[in-house]
């Protein structure tokens, strides 16, 4: 009756666990520039459009296209190029609050997701981060790159039918602001 001896089995999942953490990263973030890819915004927007549905708030999307972007990558080559996209999501990430999403969601297209935001508040964050990028140089090598880019702004109210109509007057706004700058320029 008395045991003799004991066997036990011991496994160390740390290195399980961190490569479940880096999983989890790989599928949120955009490698190049290190804020949220196409897909967690997707999911972000959703739960910002339900979020202002159940606590009848509002919240903010900008959409970014960087101007000319093509016409970089051709003058400096692809690495420059690569360089100004992560410039401009840096410089995002660092002019929006701790609440806020920044998002790579195309080559060169920036989404931002003013958490509370409102029509008005997102209309001067677009002018204000237009302002910012038109002087905006970006270093590379020793030479200095502009960063010129379109922002358009749309309003989330909660009552949309789902994530495209956002994304849709978003997109629309971008484009009436590239529209503008292009005749004015
Ligand atoms: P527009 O003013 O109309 O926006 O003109 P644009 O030249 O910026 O044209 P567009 O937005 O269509 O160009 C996007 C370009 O971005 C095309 C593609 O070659 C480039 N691109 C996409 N992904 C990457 C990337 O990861 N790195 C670099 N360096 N370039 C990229
Ligand atoms: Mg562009």
């Amino acid at each position: 009756g008395t045991p003799l001896y004991y066997i036990s089995q011991i496994k160390d999942i740390t290195n399980r666990k961190q490569v479940e953490a880096d999983l989890r990263k790989v599928a949120a973030e955009d490698s190049l520039t290190g804020v949220a890819n196409r897909r967690q915004f997707e999911a972000d927007l959703a739960a910002q459009v339900s979020r202002c549905r159940r606590q009848m708030e509002t919240a903010a999307l900008l959409m970014l296209d960087i101007d000319s972007f093509k016409s970089v990558n051709d003058t400096y080559g692809h690495a420059a190029g690569d360089a100004v996209l992560k410039a401009v999501a840096a410089d995002l990430a660092c002019r929006v609050r701790a609440q806020d999403i920044v998002a790579r969601v195309g080559g060169d297209e920036f989404a931002v997701i003013m958490v509370g935001g409102d029509a008005e508040t997102g209309t001067s964050l677009a002018e204000e981060m237009m302002e910012h990028f038109d002087t905006r140089q970006v270093d590379y090598e020793g030479r200095q790159i502009g960063c010129r880019a379109s922002i358009g702004s749309q309003v989330i109210t909660g009552d949309e039918k789902d994530i495209d109509e956002v994304l849709l007057g978003a997109d629309h706004a971008m484009y009436g602001a590239k529209e503008l700058r292009r005749s004015t320029s």
